[in-house]
């Protein structure tokens, strides 16, 4: 991913799909929209870069510990 701008795509933690309708600001997510599940909050997104990060951490522990911090 290159500075200043966002991900290809960003990854709903509801329904695990890619999600390609959403929205950057600098560095961060400002809006997401899942049209799987119609996920609309920005917490339960994660770019594909941390997606990849929790999946390699083997179970679903490593979302709900990173949603708790
Ligand atoms: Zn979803």
């Amino acid at each position: 991913m290159r500075p200043g701008e966002g991900p290809d795509y960003i990854v709903c933690l509801e329904c695990e799909t890619p999600c390609y309708t959403f929205e950057w600001r600098g560095s961060k997510l400002v809006e997401a929209f899942c049209e799987v599940c119609g996920n609309d909050d920005i917490d339960l997104f994660v770019t594909e870069e941390d997606f990849e990060a929790l999946s390699s951490e083997g179970s679903r522990d490593g979302f709900k510990e990173y949603l708790e911090e």
